[in-house]
């Protein structure tokens, strides 16, 4: 018992940690801001999640759906008002159990993921918060819609789809100044009439805060890394 003992004390911790740095960072801005603290969970099990909802978290994240499925509707069960945001690439034929899953889906970035979630939506009377995945490295291998289509995507989004959007979503590239990033995502979304963003994971949360994030990503800060686990 030694063993999970000292590692829910550890994540709990870090998880007040990361909440007293994000106080800290609002209080330097001189400003009052509602940041969400999405707990990205991916790559740990449900006993070392437990630990996090005790202390009463609700909102975490993941970034696939099969892994998705095979913790939260059990976590759910005991802790009926989690908030779970999908966070990885969404392949439509995946769409369906997505919107079953999820409560919030933070990478719509192609027509064709609008067409289905808002297909599938329908079909459940669901209605999720989307986010637009914006590539605003331009990135060939990453997820996410071009800038410069970011705000006719949108518009197409709201009024041809009649989907939720809430705000514009960006994982800046590993080697650049992320500020930058966050900063073009921040215009991007006020220029299409959003006011949500999510931006900022463990290692620049602070300068994502500076720059306007509303939503926060926080995994290995949290549950510590992720190669050490799996
Ligand atoms: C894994 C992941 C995170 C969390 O990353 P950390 O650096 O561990 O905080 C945030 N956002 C996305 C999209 C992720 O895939």
């Amino acid at each position: 018992m030694i063993g999970p003992q000292i590692s829910t004390h550890d994540s709990v911790n870090a998880l007040q940690d990361v909440s007293i740095k994000i106080e800290k960072k609002i209080a330097e801005l001189g400003k009052s801001l509602d940041i969400t603290l999405v707990a990205v969970s991916k790559a740990f099990n449900a006993q070392k999640i437990m630990p996090i909802l005790e202390v009463g978290h609700r909102v975490f994240g993941e970034n696939r759906v099969q892994e998705a499925k095979a913790k939260w509707p059990m976590l759910r069960q005991t802790f009926s008002d989690i908030e779970l945001h999908l966070i990885g690439p969404l392949q439509s034929n995946k769409a369906a159990e997505a919107v079953q899953l999820f409560d919030v889906i933070e990478t719509v970035d192609r027509e064709k993921i609008a067409m289905v979630l808002a297909q599938e939506m329908k079909k459940y009377d669901k209605h999720l918060r989307l986010y637009v995945q914006v590539n605003t490295g331009s990135e060939l291998q990453k997820a996410g819609i071009p800038p410069q289509d970011t705000i006719a995507f949108v518009k197409r989004c709201q009024t041809f789809h009649h989907l939720n959007i809430e705000g514009l979503m960006c994982i800046p590239p590993t080697d650049e100044n992320p500020g930058l990033h966050f900063a073009l995502l921040e215009k991007l979304g006020r220029e299409a009439g959003l006011s949500k963003f999510s931006m900022g994971m463990s290692k620049d949360f602070e300068t994502a805060i500076a720059f306007g994030s509303t939503n926060i990503r926080i995994g290995s800060a949290i549950f510590g890394c992720r190669s050490a686990m799996t």
